[in-house]
Order: C-alpha cells, then structure tokens, then sequence
C-alpha cells in the first residue's frame, strides 16, 4: 500500500485534474474529494481519512484525471488503495456490500441464480465447454450479459455473428463465474484473487488459449490484472485475450464477416473508458461501425481519449444514489447535439446507464451496442 501512496508526493497542486474529472463536474465541490485531493491532499495514515465512505466510491475510475497528470500520478490505483482500507474497516455502501457477498455467493455481483447463468443461449447451439465441448475460442459471456434482460440480446448478436463467421466457439455455461472487475475496484482485494484464482484453474482444465470478452470490463482485467495474479500464484496464465470488436474488426480485414445489409442510422459512439481511454482500443469498434452500409457515425466533442464517462465503471454501476446518475444524463445531452438515431457503445455498463439516462433525459435516441447493429447488417 505505501507504495501507491507514495505516488502522492508527487503531486504538484496543478489542479489540472480537476478540469477532467466527470464526478467533480456534475457533482458539487464539497461533495466529492476530486482526483487532486485523493492523489496529494488526503490525510494519512489510511484508516483515518475523513471522506465520507460513499464519497470515495464515486470515483468511477475513469482514467481521465491520470490521462492529464503531468506528474504521472495514477489517481485509479490510490482510489483503489483508499477503498481497500476502507473495507478493511467495514467502512462500504450496502448496494457495494450486496455485489461483492453475490460475487462471493453464486459468482456474479447481480444476485443471479448459478445454475442459470447460461439460460440466455437456450436454442442457440452454442458449444458449452463445460460440458466437455471442444471449441478453439472462448466466448467469456460475462456477468451483466449473462442476467440483464437488455445485455442479453448483445450476447445472442454476438453468437449470430460469430457463427457467420464460422468461428469455432463455446462458452463455459453456468460454470462461467465473474472475472472480478468490480470488485477489484470497489477495493475488496482477497475476494478478487479468489475469482482470479478459480477462473485461471478453469481456463487452464478446458485447455482455453483464446478469449474474446463482451464487455471491456473483463478484457481489461484478464489483459492487466490475471498475468501477474497467476504468477504470483504459481499458475500458467498463456491465454490470448480480445475484446470482441477487436475480433470483429480482425474478420472484417480477413473478409471472413461481411455485412450485407443496410442500417440507415446517424449514430455516435461512446468509448468506454476501460476500452478507449484505458486500453487503447479505439480505431476497432470505429472500423465495424464503418463497415456497415447505410450507417453514418458522426463524432461527439469529448471522444476518444477525451471521452465523457457513462459512470458505470470502478464498481459505481452497483451504488444507488441519485448524484451518479448526472453523468451519463449529461453525455446523453452531449450526444443528442448531433441529433442521432443511435447512441452506441461496446460496454454492458455504458449500455444500461444509458438506456436508463434517454428516459430521463427525455431524449428520443435509441441506445445500441456495436454487436448489435453488426448482428443487424448480417441481414
Ligand atoms: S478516475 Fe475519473 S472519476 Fe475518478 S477521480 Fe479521476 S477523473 Fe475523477
Ligand atoms: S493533475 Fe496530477 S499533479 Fe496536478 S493536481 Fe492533479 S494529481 Fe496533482
């Protein structure tokens, strides 16, 4: 833990953070501590801070306010330090609370039933490797896709596509369990080894060497945080992760999927912070959206590297309070400027705030996925 914290010294009191953070912008000053107050100004040691627990939970863990840091200060690792010895002392909101006991419980944050993880690929034909399937790819479903009614239908358009591709694939049924994102950065360390731990074991017993992701989530945290876990654990970790877009960009070059079908739409793309700005994947799901006839993507103000947050992301998609919800209400109000048809996005999360912040808002724009206006120009 010093270590991280040790990052604060660098701070210079620049405050150029300040003017990235979306928490900071939609939230009123003294409510939340903002990137330079946790990288320099908190008092330490760690178990006396004074926010307030919600407060440091707000953090969505975005990137924005270390993409502009001249001292390099990676605000997201001492975010997550601060909460880790948070929970430490029981110090958590209930929704958090709730989320991790479930990913404990039945292997995902959403309370859902194990054994019906794998109900949304009912009829579909979908290898199931737990079962003893062969398959050369990994489809790793994920948690919010496997449950949510609405992430479901980015599954099945995700499984239509790859089976026009002719992808050899599978999924690993209900024995599929969290990768772990959430709670390793809503700060509860041991439990997030566990997942990691049993996650590699059953990658390794199915012999998996490929994975593609539905959700930029758990790409990022196989890609980032699953190599040093499993050497720090002794275990073999030589598994070759993608996030789906970039698979899909992939088969588009090869002309392995081509879309025949028109989609006339003006849409605009979100980059979901654990995509774009914090894995760098920007140019693939751009590449598919380009790819289909008919359809028109035009640029929102804040994108790419400087995109707008959904605030779904560092566990925050879990916390209820009326004050998470101003941001994706205010990227909707972005997005409609340009008078879209759609407003898509690569991430479950981005998806269901979203879907949620149009309603509010009051904006008549559809909320879409890549895969499935990709699943849509398969005709
Ligand atoms: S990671 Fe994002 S939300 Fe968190 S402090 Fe930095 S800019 Fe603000
Ligand atoms: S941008 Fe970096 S150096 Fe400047 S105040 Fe923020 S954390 Fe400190």
């Amino acid at each position: 833990m010093t270590s991280i914290l040790a990052n604060s010294d660098k701070c210079i009191r620049c405050g150029l953070c300040l003017t990235q953070c979306p928490v900071i912008f939609t939230t009123a000053r003294e409510s939340f501590p903002g990137p330079k107050t946790i990288a320099g100004d908190l008092p330490r040691p760690s178990h006396e801070f004074t926010v307030n627990e919600d407060i440091i939970f707000y953090c969505t863990i975005c990137g924005a306010c270390a993409e502009i840091c001249p001292a390099d200060i990676p605000v997201d690792l001492i975010t997550r330090e601060i909460r880790r010895a948070l929970i430490e002392t029981g110090r958590i909101a209930v929704t958090l609370r709730d989320a991790l006991e479930s990913a404990f419980k039945h292997g995902n944050p959403w309370g859902g039933i194990r054994s019906k993880r794998s109900e949304w690929a009912e009829g579909l034909g979908v290898k199931d490797i737990s079962k003893g399937e062969n398959a050369e790819l990994l489809y790793f479903v994920g948690c919010t896709p496997s449950y949510d009614t609405r992430v479901q239908e980015v599954a099945r358009s995700l499984v239509k596509i790859f089976k026009a591709a002719e992808l050899d694939f599978g999924i690993l049924g209900n024995e599929e369990r969290c990768c772990g994102e959430p709670v390793n950065w809503i700060g509860e360390e041991g439990l997030f080894e566990e997942l990691a731990e049993k996650n590699i074991e059953l990658f390794n017993k199915h012999g998996i060497k490929k994975i593609v992701t539905t959700s930029p989530h758990c790409y990022m945290t196989f890609k980032e945080d699953y190599p040093s876990i499993a050497e720090k654990l002794g275990m073999e970790f030589e598994i070759g992760v993608k996030h789906y877009t970039q698979l899909l960009s992939e088969l588009l070059q090869q002309g392995r999927l081509t879309f025949s079908k028109k989609v006339d739409a003006l849409v605009t793309y979100q980059d979901p912070c654990s995509l774009g700005r914090r894995s760098k994947v920007f140019d693939e799901p751009r590449d598919v959206l380009r790819a289909i006839p008919g359809l028109e993507l035009a640029e929102m103000e804040r994108t790419r590297e400087e995109s707008y947050c959904c605030g779904g992301g560092g566990g925050r998609i879990f916390l209820e309070t009326e004050v998470l919800e101003r941001l994706s209400i205010e990227r909707v109000k972005e997005a409609a400027r340009l008078k879209p048809d759609v407003l898509v996005t690569a991430c479950p999360f981005c998806l269901l705030k979203f879907d949620d912040a149009v309603k509010v808002a009051g904006k008549d724009i559809e909320v879409k996925d890549v895969a499935e206006l990709a699943a849509e120009a398969l005709g």
